[in-house]
């Protein structure tokens, strides 16, 4: 398998080559195909298994698509992670992947900022928002945030997510986005607590034990 075989976007393609990627990792191989089709994946994955790029090239091409289709902006994906240092890989990976797509934007919540800065943030129109439950059920709660129209839901590092005690916060999250989303979860261990969180926010997965 190559990348190109994916059908993603030149500019998708152009990012992953000047990372100098020379073929995809197993789990971006088996997870890039499920996550175009639209279904939801809980994926036992370890940090260098290149688990970020399987999920994230899927959900900035459908994000491209969707936005050549419509041209009113929102929030259209949602990555949940247990740590702001995870946060902050996750937005750079981002930044990487989508160094040619100019219109598209990520952003993360992941710590207490002043209200101000938050606001700006979000008023700049984020195609990505990358937050910890904490955060983004605050950000939530406060009507600051909207995810009505959020098409994609991913929570990364599942298990520590559980572990760290954000069960109430993602409860809550669950609760306020639109019934259609597609989810995907990673983990390195799939633990009962990662079945309750599948439970909660999937349907009808795909589980990938690679
Ligand atoms: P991750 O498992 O997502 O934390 O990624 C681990 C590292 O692998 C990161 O530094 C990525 O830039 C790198 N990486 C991701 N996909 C590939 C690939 N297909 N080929 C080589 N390296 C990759």
């Amino acid at each position: 398998t190559t990348f190109a075989d994916f059908g993603l976007d030149s500019r998708l393609l152009q990012a992953v080559g000047q990372q100098l990627y020379q073929k995809p990792t197993t789990v971006q191989a088996k997870s890039i195909p499920l996550i175009l089709d639209g279904g939801d994946l809980l994926c036992r994955a370890k940090t260098g298994s290149g688990k970020t790029a399987a999920y994230l090239l899927p959900v900035l091409e459908s994000i491209l698509r969707r936005k050549q289709a419509s041209s009113s902006p929102c929030i259209s994906a949602l990555v949940l992670v247990p740590t702001k240092e995870l946060a902050d890989q996750v937005l750079k990976n981002i930044e990487t992947l989508s160094a040619f797509c100019k219109d598209l934007r990520a952003i993360k919540l992941s710590e207490k900022l002043p209200d101000s800065v938050q606001r700006s943030l979000l008023s700049s129109s984020p195609d990505i928002v990358v937050a910890t439950p904490s955060r983004a059920c605050v950000t939530l709660k406060s009507s600051a945030m909207s995810l009505d129209n959020l098409k994609f839901l991913v929570l990364d590092e599942a298990d520590l997510v559980m572990s760290y005690g954000y069960e109430d916060d993602l409860s809550s999250i669950a609760g306020s986005v639109p019934k259609g989303v597609q989810t995907v979860l990673t983990s390195a261990t799939l633990t009962p607590e990662v079945d309750t969180l599948k439970g909660l926010f999937c349907r009808n997965p795909t589980v990938l034990n690679l």
